[in-house]
């Protein structure tokens, strides 16, 4: 964990946060400034900054993260009408929490491309 890390604090519990899911990889919690009807970010619970910073012992975690981005859609009836899968990555990819994050984004017909 990276002590001084927002998204660390959130899957320690130190921070409240709103869950969808929890296991010992990863966690997934409603984004607290919703950008859609449903908004849920996932995080793998060991610190990686972004996509970036990935490497190959990454690739696991990565894998189960998606396959829970699918899991959770369909968990919370969004799967079928249909939903974006996001993962902003630096300053011109629009991060500002550098922790590695999922944006599952729902309930609306969302415009492409993006601004
Ligand atoms: P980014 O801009 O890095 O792709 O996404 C960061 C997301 O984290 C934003 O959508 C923002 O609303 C969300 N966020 C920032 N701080 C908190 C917080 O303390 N709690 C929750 N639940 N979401 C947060
Ligand atoms: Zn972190």
């Amino acid at each position: 964990m990276a002590s001084d890390c927002l998204f660390c604090k959130i899957a320690a519990g130190e921070i409240p946060s709103t869950r969808v899911h929890s296991d010992e990889e990863l966690y997934a919690f409603r984004d607290i400034n919703p950008a859609a009807p449903q908004h849920i970010l996932l995080i793998p619970r060991q610190h990686v900054q972004s996509v970036a910073h990935l490497e190959d012992q990454h690739a696991a975690v990565m894998g189960k993260l998606m396959v829970m981005a699918g899991k959770i859609a369909e968990q919370e009836g969004f799967a079928e009408q249909g939903f974006r899968c996001v993962v902003n990555t630096g300053s011109d990819g629009g991060q500002t929490v550098d922790h590695l994050h999922l944006h599952l984004l729902a309930g609306r017909h969302l415009t492409w491309p993006p601004g």
